[in-house]
């Protein structure tokens, strides 16, 4: 079975909805997959430790450059997931996507069209005004 396009994702989402039609259900069941993806990821810190989190202030000033930013921006984070954190975060983030494409089909918006948007407005607005 090949990987299936974000529309072909959005219909069979739909096809499954029947459990989960009310938008109240959808919603909720949204935000507690998002939690949950949250959740998978502090776990790699505090139960596995494959990732470390370190933070600290940004030193980050409007005039910087690019390539600037990209040497002083920190992520926050060493390390990189282990294999079961991966496929546990993974599995997560699937949910979740089941979700929005759940409330993309009660409010009758089109995922793919959504991603190509946002597509295109990342690339003409560039790094800076995407915060
Ligand atoms: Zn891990």
């Amino acid at each position: 079975m090949s990987t299936p396009d974000l529309k072909e994702f959005q219909e069979q989402v739909s096809e499954l909805l029947l459990r989960h039609r009310s938008v109240l259900d959808v919603l909720s069941k949204f935000q507690q997959s998002n939690a949950a993806v949250h959740r998978s990821t502090v776990k790699a810190v505090t139960e596995c430790g494959c990732i470390e989190v370190n933070a600290g202030k940004q030193h980050f000033t409007q005039d910087m450059t690019l390539s600037d930013a990209r040497q002083v921006l920190d992520s926050h984070m060493s390390g990189r997931l282990c294999e079961n954190c991966r496929e546990i975060v993974g599995a997560e983030i699937g949910k979740n996507l089941f979700y929005l494409a759940s409330l993309c089909n009660l409010l009758e918006l089109d995922l793919q069209q959504i991603v190509s948007d946002e597509s295109r407005k990342c690339s003409t607005l560039g790094l800076f005004n995407l915060s």
